[in-house]
């Protein structure tokens, strides 16, 4: 109910994903690359080998008065 209850359950899976082929949630970095509208990596599988391609988009910057301390 608390939103601090639900990031810790976020943090059980950190990215909510699944390799389409084998269905495990197990990804390595293969390749960063930061982009104007946030950073790209390609993921690898680590069961299978399958690549994905996530894109982490920056919200704000937290040293601007987002959070405390
Ligand atoms: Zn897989």
């Amino acid at each position: 109910m608390t939103p601090q209850s639900e990031s810790q359950r976020v943090a059980d899976k950190p990215l909510g994903l699944e390799c389409r082929n084998c269905g495990c949630r197990h990804f390595y970095v293969v390749y960063t690359r930061p982009t104007e509208r946030g950073i790209t990596r390609v993921r690898a599988c680590r069961h299978c080998g399958r690549r994905i391609v996530t894109r982490e988009t920056i919200l704000g910057d937290p040293q601007r008065g987002q959070y405390r301390s």
